[in-house]
C-alpha cells in the first residue's frame, strides 16, 4: 500500500490516499477547504492514475469534512462513517459557519463504520477500531499487515485529542488509548489527523497520555 498525505483547510487537516497496485484508493478525512485544494488532490489522482473507491471519515468534525461534497460530486464513490458521528457529519456546513468558515453539507453517507469492520479496497484491506473519546463515533483504520494506523483525532505526536467538545470525553479517550492504541506493535507508524507521522515506540516514550500503559 502507498499513502500520500495532504495538509487541507486552515486548521491544517491531514488528508489521506492510500492506494495499491490495482490504483484503487481509498481516501481518509477529505479536508480540502478551496477549489484549489480540491484542484491539487484532483490532479494528484489524475496523475497516479488512481481510481477513487471509498471515502473514509475517522470522525465527523467538519474540518475532517469539508472535501466530502466535491469527492462524491466529482467521483463514483462511496462514503463511510460511524454511527455515532453522522448527524454532526449532517451538520457540517452549519458548525463549520459557527467557527467562522464556509463550505458545503456533505451527502449523507453511504454505509456505517463498526468496530472490527475490514473494509476492502483493491487487494488491501483496512481495519476499523472504535475508538471513542474525542468524539462519540471516532474510529480507526488499521493495517496489521502494513504496519500503520490512521487515528484522525485520537492520538497525534506527544498529545492526544480534544475532549471538550460535543461527543468528547475524557474516560472514554483514555479507554481507547489504553485498550485499543497501547497493545499495538511498537513498530506501527501513527498517521494522525493533524501534524506529524509517530509510531507506536515514540508515543510510549514521549507521549504522558500513552506512557501511564506501559
Ligand atoms: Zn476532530
Ligand atoms: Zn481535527
Amino acid at each position: 500500500m502507498q499513502i500520500k498525505i495532504f495538509y487541507f483547510n486552515e486548521l491544517r487537516v491531514c488528508t489521506y490516499v492510500l492506494w495499491d497496485d490495482t490504483r484503487e484508493c481509498v481516501i481518509v478525512d477529505c479536508g480540502c477547504g478551496n477549489e484549489n485544494e480540491c484542484s491539487r488532490l484532483q490532479k494528484f489522482i489524475a496523475d497516479n492514475n488512481l481510481k477513487p473507491v471509498l471515502l473514509l471519515n475517522t470522525h465527523g468534525h467538519f474540518d475532517h469534512a469539508m472535501g466530502n461534497a466535491f469527492l462524491a460530486n466529482t467521483y463514483n464513490i462511496k462514503s463511510y462513517i460511524h454511527a455515532g458521528d453522522k448527524e454532526m457529519l449532517a451538520q457540517t456546513a452549519n458548525i463549520a459557519m459557527s467557527f467562522g468558515y464556509k463550505t458545503k453539507n456533505p451527502p449523507p453517507p453511504d454505509g456505517k463504520l463498526e468496530d472490527g469492520q475490514i473494509l476492502h479496497f483493491g487487494q488491501s484491506q483496512l481495519q476499523v477500531l472504535h475508538t471513542p473519546g474525542h468524539s462519540k463515533g471516532s474510529v480507526c483504520f488499521y493495517s496489521p499487515e502494513e504496519h500503520f494506523i490512521l487515528t484522525g483525532d485520537l492520538l497525534f505526536q506527544a498529545c492526544i485529542g480534544r475532549t471538550d467538545l460535543p461527543g468528547g470525553d475524557y474516560d472514554e479517550i483514555m479507554e481507547s488509548l489504553s485498550k485499543k492504541i497501547a497493545p499495538l506493535p511498537e513498530n506501527t507508524v501513527i498517521y494522525p489527523g493533524h501534524g506529524p507521522a509517530t509510531t507506536i515506540r515514540e508515543e510510549k516514550l514521549m507521549n504522558p497520555y500513552i506512557a501511564e500503559f506501559n
